[in-house]
C-alpha cells in the first residue's frame, strides 16, 4: 500500500522538530517525519560519550519559539538538549507526526505526477507532495582505515557510538583525535582511567568558555518580559560582532588568535607540551573549540599527547611511525563524522532521472544551502554552506524552515504542481559564495570536516547569521520558478530563457 501524503520531513533533530511545528502552526496536518532512530534528537541522541554537551549557550542553541527559561547551565548538556526536544516535539503536537526507526532509502521525483515517491529501509512507500529533507552532517561516524584496525583485541568504538557497558576505571586507554568532541571527553575519562593516550595529528585552537553556571538573579531577570529575547538579541549580535569576523583573513581575527595563544600559555605550563599543542594555522581554519578542562588534563600525570604519528593498530595498544609501542585496553575514536558528503546514503532522483550525488561527486552545493535546481519540491535544512561556526545553528535552520514555509505557501498560493530554484538565481548565488568563501581562512591547507575531499569548503556559511537572514528575506518568487507537470531534465539554457523572461533576481 502506498501511503499519500502532502508533506514528508526526513530526520526529527533541530531542523526536522522545527519544520514539524512551523508546518503545524501552518495548519498543515497531512505530514510525517520520518526518523531513522527510535527517538527524536538527531546527534544530540547519537552521541552520548561521557562529557558531551554544547559550547553554544543554551538561550542561544534553541529555537526562538521555545527559550530555555530556566537554565541554571550557561552551556546545555547533552541530555538536557535531548529533552528539550522532545518537549517542543510534544507541546507542539508532533508526537502523532512522527514514524520512529524508519529510515528513508530512495527518493524519486515522478516527472509526470509532480511528486516525490519515498522508500523506506522496511520496504515502505509514500508518495508527497514536497519532501524535507532535515538529515544534518555530523552523525554518521569517520572511522579511520588505520592499518591493523581490526586486530585490536579489545573494546574499540566511536565517541558517536558509545558503548556504556565498558567501566573505564583503571584502564588503560587510546583516544585517536583532538577535535571538540576529544577536547570534551578527556577531563571525564582522564579522573578515572589508569592512563590515556591522546593522538593528536593537528592541534586546535582552544578559547575559555565563560562561566558555565546562571545565578538565581540572573535566572530571576531572565523572566522578566522581553528580557529573554534581549539577552538572546545581544548573544546573537555578540557571536556575529566576535566570532565571525574570526573567519576572514588579516586584522579581524587577529585578537581572537593573541586570546587564544595567551590562554594556551597561561594553561600549559610545559614548553614542550606547549608547542605540541599550538596550531600553526590561522584560528578558525578548523572549528574553533571553547572549553576550559582540557589544557590542564593534558598536564595530568596519567594523561600523555602523543604527537608522532600512528603507523598501526596492534592487538594490545597502538604503535607510532617512532616504532613506539603504547599499551591500550580500549580504544577510543574520537575522528570526526562524514560530514562533507550530503544526503547520504539516500539515493535522490529529480527531474528527468537526474541522480543527485552524481551532481554532487565534486562537493555538495545547493541555493543558501536548502534547494537544488532539478529538485522540485524538495528543500534541504541544513543543507552545504549552511554551518555557522560562528553562532547558533538551530537560528540557520529556522531561517531556512521560515524561507521554505514561504516557498510552500507561493506554491499553493500560484497553484503550480511544483517550483525549484531556477538555474540562473543558483548560479549568481554560487558565483557569491566561492568569491565569499575565498575571502576566508578555510581556504588554507588545514585540514577540517568544512571541506570536501578535493579541497572545496562545502559545509560553512562564509557570513553572519543576520546576513543569512537577510538573504532569505526575499519573496521564493526572486529565484524559484514553477515547474509543470510532465518536466523532465530542461536544458539549462531554457531554464536560464524561462527566469530571465520572469526578470529574475538573484535571493540576496
Ligand atoms: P572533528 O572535529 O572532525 O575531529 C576529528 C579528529 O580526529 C581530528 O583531531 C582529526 O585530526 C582526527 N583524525 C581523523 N582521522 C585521523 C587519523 N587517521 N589519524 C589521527 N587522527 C585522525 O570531530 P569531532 O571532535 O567529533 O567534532 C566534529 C564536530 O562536531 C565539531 O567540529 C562540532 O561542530 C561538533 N561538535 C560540537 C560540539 C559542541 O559543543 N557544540 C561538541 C562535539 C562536537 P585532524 O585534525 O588532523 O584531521
Amino acid at each position: 500500500m502506498v501511503l499519500d501524503l502532502k508533506v514528508v520531513v526526513v530526520g526529527a533533530g533541530f531542523g526536522g522538530i522545527g519544520m514539524g511545528v512551523a508546518l503545524k502552526r501552518a495548519g498543515y496536518e497531512d505530514f510525517v517525519i520520518l526518523e531513522k532512530g527510535d527517538r527524536v534528537g538527531g546527534v544530540w541522541r547519537e552521541n552520548t560519550y561521557p562529557g558531551c554537551d554544547c559550547d553554544v549557550p543554551s538561550h542561544l542553541y534553541s529555537f526562538s519559539f521555545a527559550p530555555y527559561r530556566s537554565a541554571k547551565q550557561r552551556y546545555p548538556g547533552q541530555e538536557q538538549i535531548l529533552s528539550y526536544l522532545r518537549q517542543v516535539a510534544d507541546d507542539h503536537g508532533l508526537t502523532p507526526h512522527l514514524r520512529l526507526n524508519s529510515a528513508l532509502s530512495a527518493a524519486t521525483y515522478l516527472d509526470d505526477l509532480a511528486r516525490w515517491e519515498l522508500t523506506t529501509t522496511d520496504g515502505e512507500t509514500i508518495r508527497a507532495d514536497v519532501v524535507i529533507f532535515a538529515l544534518g552532517q555530523l552523525h554518521r561516524p569517520y572511522i579511520p582505515s588505520i592499518q591493523g584496525r581490526d586486530l585490536f583485541a579489545g573494546p574499540a568504538f566511536h565517541t558517536a557510538r558509545w558503548d556504556h557497558h565498558q567501566d573505564l576505571r583503571g584502564r588503560d586507554i587510546a583516544v585517536i583525535g583532538t577535535g571538540s568532541s576529544a577536547v570534551q571527553l578527556l577531563p571525564q575519562i582522564a579522573r578515572i582511567a589508569g592512563r590515556v593516550h591522546v593522538y593528536q595529528r593537528t592541534p586546535q585552537w582552544l578559547l575559555p568558555k565563560p562561566a558555565r553556571e546562571f545565578g538565581p538573579v540572573s535566572r530571576l531577570a531572565l523572566h522578566v518580559p522581553g528580557a529573554h529575547q534581549v539577552y538572546r538579541r545581544a548573544l546573537h549580535r555578540g557571536a556575529d560582532t566576535l566570532l565571525a569576523p574570526i573567519m576572514h583573513r588579516g586584522w579581524s581575527a587577529r585578537p581572537a588568535q593573541w586570546f587564544a595563544r595567551a590562554y594556551l600559555h597561561r594553561r600549559v605550563t610545559d614548553p614542550g607540551l606547549r608547542a605540541a599543542v599550538t596550531p600553526d594555522y590561522p584560528i578558525g581554519g578548523k572549528r574553533i573549540i571553547f572549553d576550559n578542562a582540557y589544557y590542564s588534563t593534558l598536564a595530568r600525570h596519567n594523561v600523555k599527547l602523543v604527537t608522532d604519528p600512528i603507523q598501526r593498530i596492534v592487538a594490545d595498544g597502538v604503535e607510532t611511525v617512532d616504532g613506539a609501542h603504547r599499551r591500550a585496553d580500549i580504544l577510543i575514536y574520537a575522528t570526526g563524522f562524514r560530514a562533507a558528503e550530503f544526503m547520504v546514503p539516500i539515493s535522490v532522483r529529480g527531474r528527468g532521472g537526474q541522480v543527485l550525488q552524481e551532481q554532487w561527486s565534486d562537493g555538495a552545493d545547493a541555493f543558501m544551502g536548502l534547494a537544488v535546481p532539478g529538485y522540485p519540491n524538495a528543500f534541504l535544512i541544513a543543507g552545504p554552506n549552511s554551518f555557522t561556526p560562528a553562532g547558533s545553528n538551530p537560528t540557520m535552520k529556522e531561517y531556512q524552515i521560515g524561507y521554505i514555509m514561504e516557498c510552500l505557501r507561493w506554491r499553493e498560493e500560484i497553484d503550480a504542481p511544483a517550483i525549484e530554484v531556477g538555474a540562473t538565481a543558483m548560479a549568481r548565488y554560487r558565483n557569491w559564495l566561492q568569491g565569499a568563501i575565498a575571502k576566508t581562512i578555510w581556504t588554507g591547507s588545514v585540514n577540517s570536516w568544512f571541506k570536501h575531499a578535493n579541497g572545496r569548503v562545502v559545509n560553512p556559511w562564509p557570513g553572519t547569521t543576520r546576513s543569512f537572514a537577510r538573504m532569505l528575506a526575499h519573496h521564493p518568487a526572486d529565484a524559484f520558478t514553477v515547474v509543470p507537470a510532465g518536466t523532465g531534465i530542461a536544458s539549462k539554457a531554457s531554464a536560464d530563457a524561462e527566469q530571465t523572461d520572469r526578470g529574475e533576481g538573484a535571493s540576496r
